[in-house]
């Protein structure tokens, strides 16, 4: 489903991504595990087509980012690091301005109470954005990817800042999406990782050290590399 090729990306004399190489299989979910900086935002970034590659190639559902990136994000939902959300908006306003910016062309109620159903915000559908908590703001954020059911979702470290319960309620909410979808979720965090995804890459200042599956990483990630994630 996502074929990334020899992705590099420099800023100036500082390379970010070092030709990484992977593919993603249709309806898997596989965790970027790395530390700050390690180039994980930055390969999303890429991948969705808000960051041009310095080279290399990203193809999605068979479609070059370069070649067709209007066909590529349409197969996209993102849930950037920062989420991009109106704090001043109601849920129900927000989801109906992303509805239109995003030219959505599936019916507009049912396609909005069935994504609230999913990611279970219709308790706070009409209340503002800005009074919600962390973990209501991050299912908001979940919803605005959701919007014209793309078939990949790609989340940025989509439980950072959130209190353990939110963190558990987030991850069993991405585990019931991974159902009919591909996912690619950032973290820190190993038992994150373990706990949600099939496979997980380990990417260290902009090169991916690992790969394979959860508990195949916590048995032979070598010691420099368990120093960089929190075990
Ligand atoms: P974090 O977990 O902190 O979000 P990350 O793994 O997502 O980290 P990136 O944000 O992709 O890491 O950053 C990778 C490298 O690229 C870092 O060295 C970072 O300083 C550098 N970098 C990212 N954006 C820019 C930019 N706009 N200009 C210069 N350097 C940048």
């Amino acid at each position: 489903m996502i074929e990334v090729k020899g992705l590099t990306k420099r800023y100036g004399a500082n390379i970010a991504l070092d030709h990484i190489s992977f593919s993603v299989e249709q309806g898997t979910i596989v965790g970027f595990l790395g530390p700050n900086g390690a180039g994980k935002s930055t390969t999303m970034n890429i991948i969705t087509g808000y960051l041009s590659a310095s080279s290399g190639s990203v193809s999605v559902g068979g479609h070059n980012i370069l070649e067709e990136p209007s066909e590529v994000k349409k197969l996209i939902g993102y849930l950037p690091e920062i989420p991009p959300l109106y704090t001043d908006m109601t849920v129900k306003e927000y989801l109906n301005f992303m509805y239109d910016l995003k030219k959505v062309t599936l019916p507009r109620e049912k396609h909005l109470k069935e994504i609230c159903d999913l990611v279970r915000i219709n308790e706070v559908y009409g209340r503002l954005i800005g009074n919600l908590s962390k973990g209501y703001r991050q299912r908001v954020g979940i919803a605005q990817a959701l919007l014209g059911n793309p078939p990949v979702l790609i989340l940025d470290e989509p439980t950072v800042g959130l209190d353990p319960k939110q963190i558990i309620e987030i991850r069993n909410l991405i585990k019931n999406l991974g159902r009919n979808h591909t996912i690619i979720l950032s973290s820190h965090i190993l038992p994150e990782v373990q706990a949600v995804c099939e496979r997980v890459l380990v990417i260290n200042k902009g090169r991916i050290v690992a790969d394979g599956t959860p508990d195949s990483l916590s048995h032979n990630l070598s010691s420099d590399h368990r120093l960089i994630v929190r075990i």
